[in-house]
C-alpha cells in the first residue's frame, strides 16, 4: 500500500485537480487529506489517485476525484453547514464533505454499500457523518432543513421532496440531472426567498438514481 501513498502519486493528484481547474485551497487540502485507497476495492489501491472513476460493490461506483472536487467546490461550504448526500457509495464524498462542515447525512439504498461506508468512516475516525440506508426519492425520517444537499447518483429531474429540505436563505443544492444512460448536466440550484435559481454547470456521467430501498443486498 505504501507504493500508491507515495509523493509522486499524490503530487500528479494535486496537480491535476488544479490544472483541471479547481483552485479552492480547502477543497485541494481535503482531496489530499482522505485517502481515497481506503475507500476502493482493495484490488484498486494502485489506481486509487488517477483521476478516474472505479467500481464499487452493488455494481455502483466511485466517482472520480475531479467531479468530487468540482463538486464540493460548487457547494461553497462553511464550518457550520448540515448537509445532505444522496448516494453514500463508498463514503468517499461523504468523507471529503464532513471535513468542510458541521455534519452530513448520507443516504444510500443498498444495505451493503451503507454498512461497508459506516464502518469505514467509523475506523478512520469520523463522528460527524451519518450513514442511513434508505431512498433519496423518498426521505423517511429526515427532519430539519439542510444547508447544502448533493445528489451523486443521476435524477431524471430535481425532486421537489429535496429542494423543500433545502434551507430557504441561500441553500444549494448540486445534482447530476439527466437520461439514466445518456448525457447528464450537473446543475446547481439556490434557494432563496424569491424562489429556486437554476444554473447548469458541466457535462457528467453518473450511475442512475433508482427509486426505493434495494431489494438485493
Ligand atoms: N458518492 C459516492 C459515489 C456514489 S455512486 C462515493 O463517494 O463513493 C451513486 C450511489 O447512489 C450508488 O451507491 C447508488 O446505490 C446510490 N443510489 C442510487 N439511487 C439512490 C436513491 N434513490 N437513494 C439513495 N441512494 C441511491
Amino acid at each position: 500500500m505504501s507504493a500508491v501513498q507515495n509523493p509522486p502519486e499524490k503530487m500528479m493528484f494535486q496537480l491535476t485537480l488544479r490544472r483541471r481547474g479547481i483552485s479552492d485551497q480547502a477543497v485541494l487540502r481535503t482531496m489530499e487529506e482522505v485517502p481515497r485507497e481506503l475507500f476502493v476495492e482493495p484490488g484498486d489501491r494502485e489506481d486509487a489517485y488517477r483521476d478516474s472513476a472505479l467500481g464499487i460493490a452493488c455494481g455502483q461506483t466511485i466517482s472520480q476525484p475531479f467531479v468530487v472536487a468540482y463538486m464540493t467546490e460548487q457547494l461553497k461550504l462553511q464550518r457550520n453547514h448540515r448537509v445532505l448526500e444522496i448516494g453514500t457509495g463508498s463514503g468517499y464524498q461523504a468523507a471529503v464533505l464532513s471535513r468542510l462542515s458541521r455534519e452530513v447525512l448520507t443516504v444510500e439504498r443498498y444495505r451493503t454499500l451503507a454498512d461497508a461506508a459506516r464502518a469505514r468512516l467509523e475506523t478512520q475516525g469520523y463522528d460527524n457523518i451519518e450513514v442511513m440506508l434508505g431512498d433519496g426519492f423518498d426521505l423517511v425520517g429526515v427532519t430539519g432543513t439542510f444547508d447544502r444537499i448533493i445528489v451523486t447518483a443521476a435524477m431524471e429531474q430535481i425532486p421537489e421532496t429535496l429542494t423543500d429540505l433545502l434551507e430557504s436563505d441561500g441553500g444549494i443544492l448540486i445534482a447530476p440531472i439527466g437520461p439514466q444512460h445518456g448525457a447528464q448536466t450537473l446543475v446547481r440550484i439556490v434557494r432563496t426567498a424569491s424562489g429556486l435559481e437554476r444554473k447548469d454547470l458541466v457535462d457528467v456521467r453518473f450511475v442512475p438514481a433508482l427509486p426505493g430501498i434495494a431489494r438485493e443486498l
